[in-house]
């Protein structure tokens, strides 16, 4: 059974990106979240970003209006009911995503799919919050999603292969990459790249380098597209700690240990672009 409906669980930069490209290859999609706003402000930012590809001829103008049509404010969550995948892309937090997971399980049909893009947080327990554990997966998209090719598939200790292939079918429908891995803390993506953001955080902490110099050795000498710190901002510091935190309590080893910097940007509010602040300082005053 092929999948035709999606609804999208959090409107932040991920959500609203993994609603374009669902849209965009074909599928009817309902964007839900706690904040009105939220939705509001994705709904504009993906049709700026849609527009934008097509002045520049990356899509036709057609296929531009066509996928923004199909993208609908979700309202809450009982009407993820006729989805044939629920996309969960809300904060990155175990609490917060069980709830979640919870209530779908009782709200959707007895064939749908969950799928969680958590960057880091275990996919089994997740499945163990609802009662169709082999029909639960990680879809974990890359930022920017409309951009980055890869979606890292986390298959938990449940998830069937029918579940795998409608999923992976349909991330090759969107024009992306799926990779398999199993579910350990972090997975691979971000087991390997979390702490090396981590050590560039340590590096600022212990005054060898500013930010600049920082990100600009790994630029330039190690031809990363774009620097740690810079990255970090991207992704948002309050994910970056949750993720550490993850690793560091799910391999119990101090080499994960979050840095006290990362922590004390969290604590004043400073997470990366989405806030204006972070390593680099972001709109007005930038
Ligand atoms: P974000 O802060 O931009 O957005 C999170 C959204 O979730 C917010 O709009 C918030 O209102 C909403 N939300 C919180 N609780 C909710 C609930 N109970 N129901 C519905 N919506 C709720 O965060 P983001 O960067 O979009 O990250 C979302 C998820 O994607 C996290 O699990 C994160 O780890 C993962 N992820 C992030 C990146 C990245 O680079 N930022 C990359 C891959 C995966």
């Amino acid at each position: 059974m092929d999948i035709h409906s999606v609804s999208v669980v959090g409107a932040g930069q991920m959500g609203s990106g993994i609603a374009q490209v669902a849209a965009l290859s074909g599928c009817r999609v309902l964007l839900h979240d706690t904040d009105d706003a939220r939705v509001s402000e994705a709904l504009a930012g993906i049709g700026g970003r849609l527009a934008d590809s097509a002045a520049k001829g990356r899509i036709a103008p057609e296929a531009a209006s066509e996928a923004l049509a199909r993208i609908h404010p979700g309202g809450g969550l009982e009407h993820a009911a006729g989805a044939d995948l629920v996309i969960e892309a809300a904060t990155e937090s175990m609490p917060v995503k069980k709830a979640i997971f919870s209530a779908l399980d009782g709200i959707c049909g007895e064939r749908a799919i969950l799928a969680s893009n958590t960057s880091s947080l275990s996919v089994t327990e997740l499945a163990a919050a609802t009662r169709r554990p082999e029909q639960v997966i990680g879809m974990h998209f890359m930022n920017p999603v409309p951009v980055m090719k890869l979606v890292e598939m986390i298959r938990g200790l449940r998830t069937s292969d029918e579940t795998y292939a409608r999923t992976a079918g349909l991330a090759e429908r969107m024009g992306k990459t799926p990779l398999e891995v199993r579910d350990f803390p972090g997975f691979v993506s971000n087991r390997i790249l979390m702490p090396m953001i981590n050590e560039a955080i340590y590096t600022v902490y212990e005054g060898v380098a500013s930010a600049e110099a920082v990100d600009g050795i790994l630029k330039l000498g190690m031809n990363h597209p774009m620097g740690p710190l810079a990255l970090a901002d991207l992704i948002g510091l309050d994910t970056c700690l949750a993720i550490m935190e993850t690793l560091h309590d799910g391999f119990g080893d101090s080499k994960y240990r979050p840095c006290p910097l990362l922590r004390s940007y969290v604590h004043a509010g400073w997470l990366g672009r989405k806030s204006g602040r972070g390593f680099y300082v972001y709109g007005e005053g930038s």
